[in-house]
């Protein structure tokens, strides 16, 4: 498979690794949204967050607090985004599992969500769709 997180996990292509077990690996984002931006992936292919199994998953963000502290500690930052883009439209670019995990601090100007405002009794009909699904 041409997957560029895979060629990276079997050492094909280079990267700025920070940590690596058996199941896991991190690495600094190449276009960061702030220095030390990293990417933490699964070893095993899986194309996104929702083809991947709940206890992979579970392991996956079982590793996030111990890297996120490391990398706010290192390089002093206070906060974080951790952010998992699934599917194109959302802005998947490599079909490889993998959880941003972005170190923010006070001022550094990022903008990462522009909210927008739900119509008058939209909020509660979109309450009530998504209870629906789930039970469905
Ligand atoms: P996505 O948009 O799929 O959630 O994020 C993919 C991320 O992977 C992007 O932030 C991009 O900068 C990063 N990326 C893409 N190719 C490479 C690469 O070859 N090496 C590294 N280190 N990061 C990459
Ligand atoms: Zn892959």
């Amino acid at each position: 498979m041409d997957c560029i997180f895979c060629k990276i996990v079997n050492g094909e292509i280079p990267a700025e690794k920070i940590f690596e077990d058996e199941k896991f690996l991190a690495f600094l984002d190449i276009n960061p949204n702030n220095p030390g931006h990293s990417l933490l992936i699964p070893k095993k292919h899986s194309d996104n967050l929702l083809a991947t199994p709940e206890a992979d998953l579970a392991e996956l963000i079982g590793r996030v607090p111990k890297l996120a502290r490391a990398i706010g500690q290192a390089l002093d930052y206070t906060a974080y985004n951790f952010i998992v883009n699934n599917g194109h439209e959302a802005g998947q670019m490599v079909d490889h599992l993998h959880l941003h995990i972005i170190p923010r601090r006070a001022g550094d100007g990022l903008k990462l969500f522009e909210n927008r405002k739900y119509a008058e009794g939209e909020m509660a009909d979109v309450g009530e769709k998504i209870r629906k699904a789930l039970v469905a």
